[in-house]
């Protein structure tokens, strides 16, 4: 059970080490090398067990944010950290996290920034 994103509902095989984890900081808390992004995603749905796969440069948020096999719907951006602590000291550090909204096109970070390259 990952622990950075409770509401995850798929695992991600990496392309490094061939596991499976829930989130990029799942990876680097049990492996030593540095995670390697593909867009060429193979995913677990947690729900029905199933392997599907996932080629970003055609995925389609609309469509393909379902498991093929049990439509269980696993959208990145819901797992968010849980909140945080809401002092003015910790608000500089909120508003860098609210901004990265863009982690839905990163699913979590297991894929390369995209939009970089498709401009
Ligand atoms: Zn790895
Ligand atoms: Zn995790
Ligand atoms: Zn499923």
């Amino acid at each position: 059970m990952c622990s950075h994103y409770p509401e995850a509902q798929v695992s991600v095989r990496t392309v490094c080490c061939r596991k499976f984890f829930d989130c990029p900081a799942c990876h680097e808390a049990s492996e030593d090398h540095a995670l390697k992004k593909t867009v060429d995603m193979a995913l677990i749905c947690k729900k029905c067990r199933k392997a599907f796969r996932k080629d970003l440069r055609d995925f389609d948020p609309e469509t393909d944010s379902y498991c093929p096999h049990c439509d269980n719907h696993f959208v990145f951006t819901s797992a968010q950290p849980a909140a945080v602590a809401p002092s003015a000291a910790m608000q500089n550090l909120d508003a860098r996290m609210i901004r990265d909204n863009d982690v839905d096109d990163e699913l979590l970070g297991f894929a390369p920034d995209l939009s970089k390259k498709l401009g």
